[in-house]
C-alpha cells in the first residue's frame, strides 16, 4: 500500500470512488431469515422513550459492537459535552458510513439528535473526512453541523485527540446506529439490516450493499461477483480486519466491509533503515523502531519498552515502514511481555 508521510498518522491511498459511484444496492432477504415485526411505543419522545426504542430495536453500534441503549445509558452518567456521528471510513477501501450519510442525511441527523437527547448532550456534530465531503453533504442538507475528522489514518483517534486538546469530551456513535435509531423512534422498526462495502481486487462490482443481518458472507460476495482467483476474504478493515475462514459466517451490525484480496501479502521484510517514519505515524507516542531494537535482545529490558501498553493495534507503523517490518506485531509482543512480567 502506498503512503504519503506526514506529521501524525498516515495518509493512505484511498480506493473509495468505485464503491461510492453507485447508490446503495439492496440484497433481498433470504427466506430462512425471519422478518422481525415492528414494535409500538407510546408517549412523549423523551429520554426513556428513546432508550426503550434503542433497546427494542436491538441496535448495535457498528463501530464498537456495543448495544446502543447501553451506550446511551452509560453516556448519560458520564456527561460528555459533544456527541459525534462518525460518518467517515478510515479504512481506504470502505465507504459504508459515507454512503449512509450521503443517502440518508436527514435520517442520520435526526437519529443523532435523538441520541443527544437521550444522553442530555446539547452539542452534536457529524464527522466527515474531508472538506470536499463536507461541501457535498452541505449541498444535500445545509442543516448538517459538520466537523472534519481529516483524511489521515487512524482518523478516529486523531479526531479524539484534536477535540480533547480543545477540552471537548466527545462521545462517538456510528452513522448506521444513528439511522437505525431514527427508524426505531419514528417507526418502531427493529434493526434488520446493515450497509456493507464489498470491495477489493477479487470483487467485480465494488458496491455498498444493504444486507439483512444474518446473511452469510458468501451470499453477499456472490451478489457482488467474487472472482475464483480470490486468495483471502477480510472483514473489519483492510488494515486491522480479520481473515475469514468460514464464508457461512453471518453479517452482523459490525460488518462494515468485506474485502476480497487477489494477491496474498508477501511475508518479506528488510532491515530497519532508521527513517523513523514509524514513530511519526504512531498516534500513541510509541517509537516502534526503538521497541524493535529492544525486542531483538535476548533479554529485553521492560523499562525500555516505553508506552507499548498504549498501542491500539492500528497498524499505521507497519503500513509506513519501507522495510516491510510488521512493527504492530512487535509492539504487541512487547506489550504482552511487559504485562506478563516474564523477564529477569
Ligand atoms: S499499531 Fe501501535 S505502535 Fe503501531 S502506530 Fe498503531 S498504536 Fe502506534
Ligand atoms: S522500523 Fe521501518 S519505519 Fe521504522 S525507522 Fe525502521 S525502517 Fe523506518
Amino acid at each position: 500500500m502506498k503512503f504519503r508521510h506526514g506529521v501524525q498518522g498516515v495518509k493512505l491511498d484511498q480506493q473509495k470512488e468505485l464503491s461510492l459511484k453507485h447508490k446503495i444496492k439492496n440484497l433481498p432477504m433470504a427466506d430462512e431469515l425471519p422478518l422481525k415485526p415492528n414494535f409500538n411505543l407510546n408517549g412523549k419522545k423523551d429520554y426513556n422513550y428513546i432508550l426503550n426504542a434503542a433497546q427494542k430495536s436491538q441496535i448495535v453500534d457498528e463501530f464498537d459492537g456495543i448495544p446502543l441503549d447501553k451506550k446511551l445509558k452509560k453516556l448519560r452518567g458520564l456527561k460528555p459535552n459533544m456527541i459525534v456521528a462518525c460518518c467517515f471510513d478510515e479504512d481506504p477501501w470502505t465507504t459504508s458510513a459515507m454512503a449512509v450519510l450521503r443517502e440518508y442525511t436527514a435520517e442520520v441527523i435526526s437519529g443523532l439528535e435523538y441520541a443527544a437527547k437521550a444522553c442530555g448532550i446539547k452539542e452534536r456534530k457529524i464527522a466527515v473526512a474531508t472538506k470536499e465531503e463536507a461541501k457535498f453533504i452541505k449541498s444535500i442538507n445545509s442543516e448538517a453541523e459538520l466537523i472534519l475528522a481529516g483524511d489521515r489514518y487512524p482518523a478516529r483517534v486523531l479526531l479524539k485527540k484534536k477535540l480533547y486538546s480543545q477540552n471537548i469530551k466527545a462521545f462517538y456513535i456510528g452513522a448506521q446506529a444513528c439511522l437505525a435509531l431514527d427508524s426505531a423512534v419514528k417507526e418502531g422498526k427493529v434493526q434488520q439490516d446493515t450497509v456493507v462495502t464489498v470491495a477489493g481486487r477479487g470483487v467485480e462490482r465494488w458496491s455498498n450493499v444493504k444486507v439483512p443481518l444474518g446473511t452469510e458472507l458468501k451470499t453477499v460476495l456472490k451478489f457482488c461477483g467474487v472472482s475464483d482467483k480470490t486468495k483471502m476474504i477480510i472483514t473489519g478493515s483492510s488494515l486491522t480486519g480479520k481473515a475469514v475462514l468460514d464464508l457461512t459466517e453471518p453479517v452482523t451490525p459490525s460488518t462494515r466491509c468485506i474485502i476480497a484480496i487477489k494477491k496474498a501479502k508477501k511475508d518479506i521484510s528488510y532491515p530497519c533503515i532508521g527513517c523513523e517514519k514509524c514513530a511519526s505515524a504512531c498516534v500513541r507516542s510509541i517509537v516502534p523502531w526503538k521497541i524493535l531494537k529492544v525486542m531483538k535482545n535476548k533479554k529485553p529490558d521492560p523499562l525500555m519498552l516505553t508506552n507499548v501498553q498504549k498501542c491500539i493495534g492500528c497498524q499505521a507503523c507497519s503500513v509506513v515502514c519501507p522495510s516491510g517490518i510488521d512493527l504492530a506485531e512487535v509492539v504487541k509482543k512487547a506489550a504482552d511481555l511487559k504485562k506478563s512480567g516474564d523477564f529477569e
